[in-house]
């Protein structure tokens, strides 16, 4: 006789016992897209002129020792935008009066992403830079960018992420890493439905943007648009240009302007599952 819990979610399936059935089944996988934290994680380094963000740091409290006999356990110490993180609009001073990171609603929190791949691009120059016409080809191809999802842009810059030098790639210019140019961050931000962008660099701007008009546009418009930051993502070669769906984690820090998350993103495997 059928497990009749079973017969009834065949003949009425709801949306979520299917995607269970899908991630049990491997037709759906989950990518993680955070990079792993530790004291080593690469980290913004501004002029000196400027406060500094921390590195991430762990303080053990106790390792089933005479501290605590038999539990492990530790504080730590981070900055809210160090490693894979997300920027509230209230980082940038475009955005001051907008939300914070605990007000970033929970259902923005889970949004489908527009993956562009401009690997080959940033692999040729550093300091490349994406503009409003990359995105109008992809969206030719493609289709129209997500109303209320992000737009990642994929350089393969995380496969430096391993070394705070190699990450940051500056010299006595500045750092140099890809990006978007200043008229593209304000289309984005201004002219398209996405709720943020997602890079996988140290931050949103590119290492030049210091020297744009306006400076560090991504933020600028971005965060002044009410929009989000996702940076420092891993991993996004394996999302497809349309389809994945994102689930960003940061911490709801009350007043903070950004925290470390843990990002993920659902795929659909067309193929064999693995
Ligand atoms: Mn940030």
């Amino acid at each position: 006789m059928s497990d009749p819990t079973a017969a009834a979610a065949a003949e009425s399936p709801s949306v979520l016992a299917a995607l269970v059935a899908a991630l049990r089944g491997g037709t759906i996988q989950v990518v993680d897209l955070t990079a792993p934290l530790t004291s080593t994680t690469p980290v913004l380094q501004l002029p000196p002129e400027f406060g500094q963000t921390a590195v991430f740091e762990l303080e053990e409290i106790s390792r089933y020792d005479d501290r605590g006999p038999a539990w492990y356990w530790n504080n730590f110490r981070s900055g809210e935008h160090t490693g894979t993180h997300f920027d509230a609009p209230n980082h940038w001073v475009t955005g001051r009066d907008l939300a914070d990171i605990a007000s970033v609603p929970a259902g923005r929190l889970v949004a489908p992403a527009a993956v562009l791949d401009v690997t080959e691009e940033a692999a040729k120059d550093a300091d490349f830079l994406v503009e409003r016409a990359h995105i109008d080809a992809w969206q030719d191809r493609h289709g129209a960018l997500p109303d209320g999802g992000w737009l990642f842009v994929r350089t393969g810059w995380s496969s430096r992420s391993g070394a705070q030098d190699t990450f940051l790639n500056a010299d006595e210019s500045g750092p140099h890493t890809p990006g978007l140019s200043a008229e593209c961050a304000r289309w984005v931000a201004e002219q398209t439905p996405v709720i943020g962008l997602g890079v996988e660099t140290v931050g949103t701007d590119a290492g030049r943007a210091h020297g744009f008009d306006p400076a560090f546009p991504c933020h600028s418009y971005l965060m002044g648009s009410g929009k989000y930051g996702l940076t420092q993502l891993q991993n996004l070669a394996q999302l497809p240009p349309t389809g994945a769906v994102v689930i960003a984690g940061p911490l709801p820090i009350v007043s903070g302007s950004g925290a470390p998350a843990r990002v993920l993103a659902l795929v659909e495997r067309t193929g064999q599952p693995s």
